[in-house]
């Protein structure tokens, strides 16, 4: 593992066997292309299974007698996304910086010359989605909502770039420092304020198969993203408990008056509305601490986000 070439370009990938033959055939003349015209010192692609249980193994087995620049790291189970590229992140070789995006062509391969043009004056290039038609409209809602609200907490990640991004060696060396496990990297490395520089790009669909996204996925993940960099959530209590005082108070008053003038009504709805009222606050306030003690909770365990299987970097030649 002496001569590590200049790029390493991270895919993870879960069940994807049915576009991995096209990914792999649209990827390679870029990559081929740059390194012929001497823009590329080397690289490898680093395919990440996530433990996939369809013929992914067996095509990336396929893909790599062709393909020497081809490097496959399975993982023991499916791990998650965030998981994957992270196994990727720490085991990829790119002297200059690592490259991540989407095995299902949604992040265009003809787009990396402009990202490796950018990276030449930046330590980080995201690759932002200009248009993203072809996406269904509950995605794009819930993607812009989403980044509405990390604008909001203050963290500071550029809207609609998602993992199609470039570190140097350098700012990824910084990454893999950190001591968190189970990060959310789109929200962990634009908080570490590295020289960022953008690219647009048109959003593809998917080139074959189905997301592995599904509703409750992708809420999983925000949930993450925002208590893995965010306190914000906390507050929220205090600020349910202010708002609760200040209506306590103007109901004792209205209690006074109307007990001082003799018309003390029966008063079941009010009392059924604030009890309820209090109650779902409450179960909502343990809910937002529950999610930060959980997080405690499983970075105490100290689990590994992740296993490896195998790498074929580690195969007899
Ligand atoms: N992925 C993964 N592990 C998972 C889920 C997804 O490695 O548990 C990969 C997947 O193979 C793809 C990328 O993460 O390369 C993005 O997933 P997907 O395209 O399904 O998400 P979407 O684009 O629909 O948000
Ligand atoms: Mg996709």
């Amino acid at each position: 593992m002496s001569d590590a070439p200049a790029l390493s370009v991270v895919v993870p990938a879960y069940d994807e066997a049915a576009v991995l033959p096209a990914f792999a055939a649209r990827l390679r003349p870029v990559l081929d292309g740059l390194a012929a015209g001497g823009r590329l010192d080397g690289y490898e692609v680093l395919v990440v299974d996530d433990g996939s249980r369809d013929d992914t193994p067996l095509v990336l087995a396929r893909l790599r007698r062709q393909w020497p620049q081809l490097r496959v790291v399975r993982l023991r189970t499916n791990s998650g996304h965030q998981a994957a590229l992270s196994a990727g992140l720490r085991r990829a070789r790119g002297r200059e910086g690592v490259l991540t995006m989407d095995a299902d062509l949604q992040d265009p391969p003809e787009v990396l010359p402009d990202v490796l043009a950018a990276a030449a004056t930046a330590e980080v290039v995201y690759a932002v989605r200009g248009d993203r038609s072809v996406d269904t409209a509950l995605k794009r809602g819930t993607a812009s909502a989403f980044y509405r609200l990390v604008r909001r907490l203050g963290l500071g990640a550029p809207a609609q770039a998602g993992d199609f991004r470039w570190l140097s060696r350098a700012a990824l060396d910084v990454v893999l420092q950190l001591p968190e496990q189970h990060r959310v990297l789109r929200l962990v490395v634009p908080a570490l304020g590295f020289e960022a520089a953008t690219v647009a790009y048109v959003r593809a669909a998917r080139g074959a198969g189905r997301t592995k996204y599904p509703v409750h996925r992708m809420l999983a993940l925000s949930l993450d993203a925002i208590t893995g960099s965010s306190t914000a959530p906390l507050r929220l209590a205090t600020l349910f408990g202010l708002g609760g005082a200040a209506v306590t108070f103007l109901l004792l008053l209205y209690a006074l008056v109307s007990f001082l003038f003799g018309s003390t009504v029966p008063g079941w709805t009010s009392t059924v509305a604030v009890v309820a009222g209090v109650g779902t606050l409450q179960l909502l306030c343990l809910g937002v601490l529950g999610e930060y003690v959980g997080r405690l909770y499983v970075q105490a365990q100290g689990r590994p986000a992740y296993l490896v299987a195998s790498d074929s970097a580690d195969d007899p030649p």
